[in-house]
């Protein structure tokens, strides 16, 4: 198969987009904007050149498709999207490796691969402009909470479905787009890792176990206000004194997870002046794991921890749950398959969970099989414009995303059952 792939166009043409549509201070494919759309007649232009049919679905997202043998569906997903002043990998490698992939399929099945492969570039993956990540993903999972949605607002005080309606899509109809999912039978994505795991451990790529399952939290310790000449240390109530002790507690809670994440992210307190005893404390909790057991442990410790610390200090704890999604683990097959494919490339291969969350999240909560490729951040960072990979990295990783293809393929026509 070696011999129709060609991973070093894929790098040129991501430097082709590049400087298409980034200027000084990043890339500026931002969804639903004029950037994005000359992006996606860019990315339509690059299709064209393959037996495939396009069209766009009610949510916005791009599909694909190069029909097969059987109608079973091989999806491939990413995002052309970015943030404001984003990287110039983030989403758009993994559809530009997508159509790397049809193209091999093209010429060494003559057209026809033994089942139907679907590229699909979601719209509106980073949600930057309305501050709601997986949008396209999500309305075709069905999981969009259309009344949340409907309501939200850019900067400028645009509605979202005015937004929408500009590039031609009926917000009411976005959930139609579940359609698509019909025949899908595996779903695999690729991804620039966004985090600095497989630069320490010095290897190109790793297979994803699933995306972090998430409880986010507000907590706020409730004291009194008192001068802070007059009251002895031995009177106080002070609500900063009890939050300060979750900051250690939560770096304990999270090594005893094992692979968990704990986040306190902001701290706020009243009345907040340099000559009062903090009478409130509000401090805000990111909790993540892959398992959902040990992430209900963590929040169960968590909540311990700050009525004890609440005890200690004679002041009262109030917690508020701000948002929480439940772990995505990925298939156990097709993490299998990955995991060959990464090996038989370049060597060896590190499992990992993933603490983003990626459209992956909501193809696999819709229960098609899915899985992730990772491949190494460089300076383990992203939606920035320092965001980089290797170039030998990048070829590696889409050699390797192709195998998982061809590999999954063989897996479906073995005859697992679609959703
Ligand atoms: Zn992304």
């Amino acid at each position: 198969m070696s011999t129709f792939l060609n991973p070093k166009r894929t790098v040129a043409e991501l430097k082709e987009l590049r400087a298409l549509t980034d200027d000084k201070n990043g890339a500026q494919r931002v969804a639903f904007t004029p950037v994005w759309v000359k992006t996606r007649a860019w990315l339509r232009s690059k299709l064209e050149a393959l037996p495939v049919e396009t069209h766009v679905d009610e949510a916005g997202n791009l599909w694909s498709t190069l029909r097969g043998e059987s109608e079973k569906c091989l999806l491939i997903g990413g995002h052309m999207d970015s943030v404001p002043n984003g990287g110039w990998l983030d989403g758009c490698l993994n559809v530009l490796a997508g159509v790397e992939i049809l193209r091999r399929l093209n010429a060494q099945y003559h057209g026809k691969p033994p089942v139907t492969v679907r590229l699909v570039d979601w719209a509106d993956e980073e949600g930057a402009r309305f501050g709601k990540s997986l949008f396209g993903s999500s309305a075709c999972s069905g999981n969009l909470d259309m009344n949340e949605a409907r309501g939200l607002v850019d900067k400028q005080g645009i509605k979202l479905p005015d937004a929408l309606k500009n590039v031609g899509i009926d917000f009411e109809r976005v959930k139609d787009s579940g359609k698509e999912l019909k025949n899908a039978a595996a779903y695999i994505e690729l991804h620039i890792e966004q985090g600095p795991v497989l630069l320490d451990l010095d290897l190109p790529l790793g297979a994803v176990l699933g995306t972090f399952g998430v409880e986010r939290h507000a907590i706020t310790f409730h004291g009194q206000a008192a001068h802070s000449g007059s009251t002895p240390m031995n009177r106080r109530k002070d609500a900063f004194l009890a939050a300060a002790k979750m900051s250690p507690e939560i770096y304990q809670i999270a090594a005893r997870s094992g692979n968990g994440v704990c986040t306190i992210g902001s701290c706020t307190t009243k009345p907040g002046i340099v000559t009062s005893v903090v009478e409130e404390c509000r401090i805000t909790l990111d909790q993540r794991h892959l398992d959902s057991k040990k992430l209900a442990t963590m929040l169960a410790e968590a909540k311990a921890a700050s009525e004890k610390f609440a005890k200690e200090g004679n002041v009262r704890v109030s917690w508020e749950r701000l948002w929480q999604i439940a772990p995505r683990p990925f298939n156990d097959d097709l993490i299998a398959l990955c995991d060959e494919s990464i090996r038989e490339t370049c060597g060896k291969v590190h499992r990992l969970p993933s603490g983003p969350l990626h459209d992956a999240a909501e193809v696999a909560a819709a229960g098609v099989p899915t899985v992730m490729m990772f491949v190494q951040s460089l300076h383990g960072i992203s939606h920035n414009k320092i965001e980089d990979t290797k170039e030998e990295h990048l070829e590696l990783c889409v050699t390797a995303f192709d195998k998982l293809a061809e590999k999954t393929m063989t897996w479906l026509r073995k005859g697992v059952k679609t959703n």
